[in-house]
């Protein structure tokens, strides 16, 4: 199957597409559950897919430790490896050397790091995070890049962003192209204009299957992504699908869509089940307030995951509060199906032209 992203409807500047890649389709709006351990924390296979999940994301640098990307390749690639049958996009490890790792030395040739595991010393390059995304079988491959800190100045992220683009021909040049597979850039430049419109530029011109949008969700506020979107997503080709990194909250994701973005990934979910943190139609909640020690009801009226249709939220309340395993599993597997649904939500209200409506009145944090 070719690599290919129809965009089907559009409802001012959100986007209704579709994009296929060498394990299947994606209906977009799309939101990622974040695999990065071959594993969606707490949650099944089976049970992600069932919430409506069609593609998850997993990263290099934690792969490329442990287990190795040699291993994983060795055992038939990363979705054999984790028993997901649907598109898998990785992310490079840019990020991840950055936030995780101890860096060592950053250069052009790229970047020395030890390990956050065992201190192990390594070098990662754009052609080796390349040929390990290769080796893995990503769907997605993602460009090497620099990421900087916010806030930042616009010299360093000048820096950044000129070195990012330099790994982003690097990281096209050993990208090995198949059929159904693709790479994305990578646009950065933080919140200055200028920067976010030359590294756009200069990426078209290297030709990417879509543009991804980084350096966004690092503490500078919804408030000024939304005010980076507004113009980043117009430096963007129509043609390609549009992945916002790391983001968000449900309200995040709302506002992103209505800027023109396709793609999301963010451990919030997930993460935020494990700490007992609940989305629900109705606002987030915390299940271990003490108000719902009684509860009957289930986290989520509108919800169809196992822990709405079988379990009550003085259950879910006890299991969290006694640190049960099965009470973070419950509670991540909810939160991943009220993102779906949250998505199903998002595209048929762009279908059916109502999304600007249906922003406005989106409450949900
Ligand atoms: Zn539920």
């Amino acid at each position: 199957m070719e690599f290919f992203f129809t965009l089907k409807t559009a409802e001012n500047k959100a986007r209704r597409g579709e994009l296929a890649t060498a394990n299947g389709f994606i209906q977009t709006p799309a939101f990622m559950p974040v695999g990065t351990a071959a594993t969606v924390k707490a949650i099944k296979m089976s049970d992600v897919k069932k919430s409506g999940t069609e593609i998850i994301l997993g990263n290099v640098y934690h792969l490329m430790l442990r287990p190795t990307a040699e291993l994983i390749e060795r055992l038939g690639g990363l979705h054999k490896f984790c028993g997901w049958d649907g598109p898998i996009l990785t992310d490079s490890g840019g990020f991840q050397v950055m936030s995780l790792s101890q860096i060592r030395k950053i250069s052009n040739e790229g970047v020395e790091f030890s390990s956050h595991i065992d201190g192990s010393k390594h070098f990662l390059t754009p052609e080796k995070s390349v040929q390990i995304q290769h080796k893995l079988g990503s769907d997605i491959a993602m460009i090497f890049d620099e990421c900087v800190q916010f806030p930042t100045t616009d010299e360093k992220a000048k820096n950044a962003m000129e070195r990012s683009l330099l790994w982003a021909q690097r990281s096209k040049n050993a990208f090995i192209k198949r059929d159904g597979y693709g790479i994305f850039g990578i646009v950065q430049g933080s919140t200055f204009y200028n920067l976010r419109e030359i590294s756009a530029k200069k990426l078209i011109e290297i030709g990417f299957d879509g543009y991804a949008i980084g350096g966004l969700a690092c503490g500078e506020g919804q408030k000024t992504m939304f005010e980076v979107l507004d113009y980043s997503c117009d430096f963007l080709p129509q043609n390609k699908p549009r992945y916002l990194m790391g983001v968000g909250k449900p309200s995040d994701i709302v506002g992103a869509v209505a800027r023109g973005i396709d793609m999301f990934d963010c451990v919030i979910p997930t993460r935020s089940g494990r700490t007992g943190q609940a989305f629900t139609h109705n606002g987030a909640i915390n299940i271990r307030n003490a108000k719902f020690a009684r509860d009957e009801k289930p986290l989520d009226e509108k919800c169809t995951c196992h822990a709405c249709k079988n379990h009550s939220r003085a259950y879910l309340h006890h299991l969290v509060k006694s640190s049960e395993i099965l009470g973070s599993m419950l509670m991540s597997e909810h939160n991943i199906f009220y993102y779906q649904d949250l998505m199903g939500e998002i595209r048929k209200a762009i279908e059916e032209k109502n999304f600007t409506n249906f922003a406005r009145e989106f409450v949900v944090e």
